[in-house]
């Protein structure tokens, strides 16, 4: 007995030694050959080529759907409002995400299409509204500006400083005034707290007025004013997404031309994209399927008592049943990855320089 015990010890004991070799030759190797390689083959020498078989295996299908998700304060009781997220399922919603292979994406990289997740993992993007402090504030400690404890922000940034492939961004929208995030710091501070640590700023309008009763100037000064706003305290900074108020739009199509392009104060505006507040498309859908309305963008309320399932919960355990109607990615921001049944569903016009793959 112990002499089997000892014959396979030191067979442990020499695979290890000679994993470990191994794995130093190849290291040292790698070294070298960095030197010698330019960086760009250098990191196209990291990045693995997936074969059709792992595409199948995996299940890649990047035309499937990708969950934004829309919050609106976190309080620590039951929510006064149906709209509100309670911190402890605020938290859960995270490592649920997290342990099932929903990894953070920016609003930027969603609109374009840049899609950069680990192979296998499916997308998802946070949104915030209405300026919220439970969202992100800052408090002065030590003569410094830090984090509110267990606001939003904070606890993003500390889920991903246990989970840094996870990713830590999301996108909050805002009103005029200057009084959002009501806390430390002027309004220039907040705002670039959050653009410098991977936070985006988009618009919910100056005023949070429902935009089916304006017409086309008011409608034009709701948002411009928003963006003139923001760029006085961030000249450089580029707001292009929109949430609408209350989730409605403006009624015309002539009005609706007012979302995407106009002006006001002589400086002209553009969205790339504007949010309602609910699912309104039955489907969480990429911006290059060909059925996605940029200006009709669906989100998934931040909650789990939709009667019909139409919040993150429903969706989520929706998606628990049938995993395939899920983004999957290839893990390569430059394909898009797609199998055979979806090929008619991909819009043409958005692919740019991004290679198609069929299988
Ligand atoms: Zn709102």
């Amino acid at each position: 007995m112990k002499k089997i015990i000892y014959v396979v010890l030191f067979t442990f004991v020499i695979c290890l030694a000679a994993c470990t070799n191994n794995e130093t030759v190849k290291k040292n190797m790698n070294d070298t050959k960095n030197t010698i390689d330019t960086e760009k083959e250098s990191s196209s020498n990291i990045k693995k080529v997936l074969t059709k078989e792992d595409y199948k295996n995996l299940k890649v299908n990047e035309l499937g759907e990708i969950p934004v998700i829309m919050y609106h304060g976190l309080v620590d009781e039951n929510p006064p409002t149906p709209y509100q997220r309670r911190r402890e399922d605020f938290k859960n919603d995270l490592q649920y995400l997290y342990d099932n292979k929903y990894r953070l994406i920016s609003m930027k990289d969603f609109t374009t299409h840049n899609i950069s997740v680990e192979a296998g993992c499916t997308p998802v993007v946070l949104t915030f509204d209405d300026g919220e402090p439970t969202d992100f504030s800052l408090i002065k400690k030590d003569g410094k500006l830090v984090l509110t404890p267990d606001c939003a922000v904070d606890i993003l940034e500390k889920f991903n400083e246990e989970h840094p492939n996870f990713g830590k961004t999301a996108t909050f929208y805002i009103n005029g005034g200057k009084s959002q995030f009501e806390g430390a710091g002027t309004y220039a501070e907040r705002l670039k707290y959050l653009v410098d640590n991977g936070y985006e700023i988009g618009n919910h309008t100056y005023s949070h007025k429902e935009l089916s009763k304006l017409d086309a100037t008011k409608l034009q000064e709701e948002i411009g004013k928003l963006v003139l706003e923001v760029n006085e305290e961030l000249p450089n900074y580029t707001v292009d997404t929109l949430t609408y108020p209350f989730g409605i739009r403006p009624k015309t199509d002539e009005l609706k031309a007012f979302i995407k392009e106009g002006s006001y104060s002589g400086k002209k505006y553009t969205n790339v994209i504007a949010f309602r507040e609910g699912p309104s498309m039955p489907k969480m859908l990429p911006t290059i399927h060909k059925s996605y309305d940029m200006y009709n963008a669906p989100r998934l309320r931040g909650a789990s008592n939709d009667k019909n399932g139409a919040d993150l919960w429903g969706y989520l355990k929706k998606y628990r049943k049938k995993p395939e109607l899920r983004y999957i990615s290839d893990g390569d921001d430059s394909t898009i990855v797609i199998p055979k049944n979806e090929e008619q569903n991909l819009a043409e016009n958005k692919i740019k320089d991004k290679k198609v793959i069929i299988y």
